[in-house]
């Protein structure tokens, strides 16, 4: 008897039918005789629906009503999902996080869990019960709800494992695993069958959005294995744990891309020690994350100073920055949110020479323009412009050889 954490996205419980045929999977897999905890996402498209109302009213919602407005479409679809498990004969459960003992700190919108307590849903376990929990959601410290970041119900179930010590955490998604890129823009993508929790990091933070990065950073810290799976189709997906072989052998291993970013720029900022720290003050006080940054040489005492952060930032960003901007007397402060940021991944690059003169000529060949560059050890990231972003890791894909061979492509 195993111990197993299921989680399935948006898509796998986008309808009432859909809702019905997870609560079939789950049951035949109770019947087997193991203890299910089922953690949900709301139903497809829901928590931009909820995101698109608040901005109605405001562009700037208050964010801690935004968590209480978002949590809302998990909770409706652990609650379906219930009815429909005991409408088929089978006992149930459904938990939201606070009651599952979910303990985040008080970062609406981007909350981090600090601990769980799974004494509710041991006991319900413990009584025969498929216990499903909402995903994307906690309680803070005042007991006010939060939500985990977009994506976040990976983050939740992917926790509980931990917290559970269960035998597998099970990812159900609408895809048939992890791939090299994106197999919905890229028809060339090759699924992996494993994959290492520090790639997939890698991956996941540079925006391959299969698995939420947190859920990664919580699977490698308490090696909790994931294995990342279709909801439609009942083949092995990708398992990601701590070692693969072979993994120095190949350069590049992964293409990802990330559309939702923006960029800032201030034009023309006095070039004196202290001003970037002033510049980014602000906007690391309200609690948001910079990516790339790069500061130009100066000119004449002035340097601009171009940095990303997440689209749903943007406009409090430019409200911040610009108020700064004032004060220290730069020029002025431009944005874009027209942006994507295409990046290669692979371990090997390390061992590697040229990779990165490979990359910026496949862009060029492809009159590409890099916008902004940024590099560690084991990933190239570049900005370019929004709609070149499926060309790009196109040609990135071929590039780099990862191609799927002639005749076999991600639908296989
Ligand atoms: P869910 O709603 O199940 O959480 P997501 O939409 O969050 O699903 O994540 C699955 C999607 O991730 C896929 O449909 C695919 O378009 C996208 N994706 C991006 N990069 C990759 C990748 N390298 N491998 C697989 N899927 C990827
Ligand atoms: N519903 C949330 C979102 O759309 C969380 C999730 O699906 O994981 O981001
Ligand atoms: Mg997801």
């Amino acid at each position: 008897m195993a111990l197993i954490v299921q989680k399935y996205g948006g898509t796998s419980v986008g309808s009432i039918e859909k809702i019905r045929a997870v609560a079939e999977r789950v049951i035949n897999t109770a019947k087997q005789g193991h203890r299910m905890v089922v953690v949900l996402s709301a139903m497809a498209g829901q928590t931009d629906g909820l995101i698109r109302l608040a901005h109605q009213l405001n562009r700037d919602p208050d964010p801690r009503e935004l968590d209480v407005l978002m949590s809302t479409g998990e909770q409706a679809s652990v609650a379906l999902f219930a009815i429909a498990v005991k409408s088929m004969g089978h006992e149930a459960c459904s938990l939201l996080g606070f009651q599952a003992g979910i303990h985040t700190d008080d970062l609406y919108g981007k909350a981090r869990i600090h601990d769980v307590e799974p004494g509710r849903i041991i006991r319900n376990l413990d009584q025969g019960r498929i216990v499903t929990v909402a995903g994307f959601q906690g309680i803070d410290g005042r007991g006010d709800i939060t939500t985990l970041g977009r994506g976040g119900s990976d983050t939740t179930a992917v926790a509980l494992a931990a917290a559970l010590n269960a035998d597998v955490c099970e990812i159900y998604t609408d895809v048939n695993g992890v791939y090299t890129t994106d197999p919905n823009i890229c028809p060339k993508a090759r699924k992996m069958d494993f994959i290492a929790y520090d790639e997939m990091l890698e991956m996941a933070s540079l925006g391959a959005k299969v698995l939420e990065i947190r859920s990664v950073e919580f699977a490698k810290k308490f090696n909790v294995p994931i294995h990342v799976r279709s909801t439609f189709a009942n083949e092995r997906g990708t398992m990601v744990v701590a070692e693969t072989k072979d993994m120095e052998k190949v350069a590049v291993s992964g293409v990802a891309y990330n559309k939702n970013e923006a960029r800032v720029t201030i034009r023309k900022a006095p070039d004196q020690p202290g001003i970037a720290s002033r510049i980014f003050e602000p906007v690391f006080k309200a609690g948001i994350v910079v990516d790339m940054i790069v500061q130009n040489t100066s000119q004449d005492g002035m340097t601009d100073l171009t940095f990303t952060v997440p689209k749903t930032d943007f406009y409090k960003t430019m409200k911040l920055v610009t108020d700064v901007a004032v004060k220290i007397g730069a020029e002025r402060v431009l944005g874009d949110e027209d942006i994507a940021k295409v990046s290669i991944i692979g371990v090997g690059m390390r061992t590697h020479a040229g990779v990165a003169k490979k990359m910026f000529e496949t862009l060029a060949r492809e009159n590409i323009n890099i916008i902004m560059i940024s590099t560690s050890e084991i990933k190239i990231s570049c900005v370019i412009e929004e709609k070149y972003t499926e060309l790009a890791v196109r040609v990135l894909h071929s590039t780099f050889g990862l191609d799927a061979d002639p005749g076999k492509t991600s639908q296989q």
